[in-house]
């Protein structure tokens, strides 16, 4: 514990005694361990995380990265053998990776499999809800099966993993990073449904980031902009070179930037951060 001291100002009368802060697990390390934590990038050395829609595309980059950073990851897909090559992957970085399958919307049956990955993975410190559809339709056009069904998986699905989760990751001190989108906070022509299934996923995060404080888990959402997955793979190239000529940045995301906001998050770093929206886009949304 002395390390923690080293540094002069810290030994000033107004600083804040560190061993105040233990009961927090997040931030009870002393700061040089940290420090190495950071450095060796390990910094989920030792916990859990749980990752849905991990089969391809943003889910399975977050999965991979959380592994990369020592977590033993619980890969969830809709049908279990589409998590397994995931797992597998996540398992050459860190052992322990398990695959799942459950239907997001499904409540009975997210809240059965969180009980399976707290018993067979023990325990659970980190709940990543990136699962998502789109079903894009002008409103005109737009069938209730649609909108219904894209509620259901985005914003149901994140609330019945918080709800299954909640009370774990009040024990572990854990964290929730909810991927929603930045059509969530602008909204675009064609996707109602999807735009509010978004922002209702940013208005959730912002309420269970204020009922779980006091536990001190830290609930925030990373609101991506135009990422190269199979959900965008079916726009033409001449929407597509629309689309980029509207990014200041200039180019579509990568699945692993989102996955390293998502890291950064979930990590150390983000001890002191919630209710936030972290927009990962480009300047998209500028
Ligand atoms: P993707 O279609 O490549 O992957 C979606 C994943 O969700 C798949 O693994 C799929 O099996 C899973 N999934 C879908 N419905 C499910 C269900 N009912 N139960 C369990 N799993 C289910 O999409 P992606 O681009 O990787 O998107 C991941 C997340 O990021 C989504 O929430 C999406 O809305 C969000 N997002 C993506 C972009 C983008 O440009 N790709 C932009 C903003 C937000």
């Amino acid at each position: 514990m002395g390390q923690a001291h080293s540094a002069g100002p810290v030994e000033g009368p107004a600083a804040p005694r560190y061993s105040s802060l233990r009961r927090h697990a997040w931030i009870s390390l002393p700061l040089s361990d940290t420090t190495t934590e950071a450095a060796n990038g390990r910094f989920l050395e030792d916990k859990v995380a749980l990752v849905t829609g991990a089969s391809r595309g943003i889910g399975r980059a977050v999965a991979l990265e959380l592994a990369s950073r020592g977590a033993r990851v619980a890969c969830v897909a809709s049908l279990v053998e589409n998590a397994v090559d995931t797992a597998r992957l996540c398992s050459e970085r860190t052992e322990g990776a398990r695959p799942y399958g459950v239907d997001v919307a499904d409540t009975a049956l997210v809240d059965q499999l969180v009980r399976e990955v707290r018993k067979e993975m023990g325990g659970l410190d980190v709940l990543v809800n990136n699962a998502g559809i789109t079903r894009d339709q002008l409103i005109l056009r737009m069938t209730e099966d649609d909108f219904d069904r894209v509620i259901a998986v985005n914003l149901k699905g994140t609330w019945n993993f918080i709800k299954a989760a909640a009370r774990t990751l009040m024990k572990s001190s854990g964290r929730i990073v909810n991927i929603a989108s930045v059509v969530g906070i602008t909204g675009n022509a064609g996707q109602a449904n999807y735009a509010a299934s978004k922002a209702g996923v940013l208005g959730l995060t912002r309420s269970v980031a204020k009922e779980l404080a006091g536990r001190n888990v830290c609930v925030n959402a990373v609101a991506p902009g135009f990422i190269d997955t199979d959900m965008t793979a079916a726009i033409d190239d001449t929407t597509r070179a629309e689309i980029v000529r509207s990014i200041p940045l200039e180019r579509i995301g990568a699945p692993q930037e989102i996955a390293t906001a998502t890291a950064f998050l979930a990590g150390p770093a983000g001890a002191y951060i919630t209710g936030q929206t972290l927009v990962v886009d480009g300047g998209l949304s500028l």
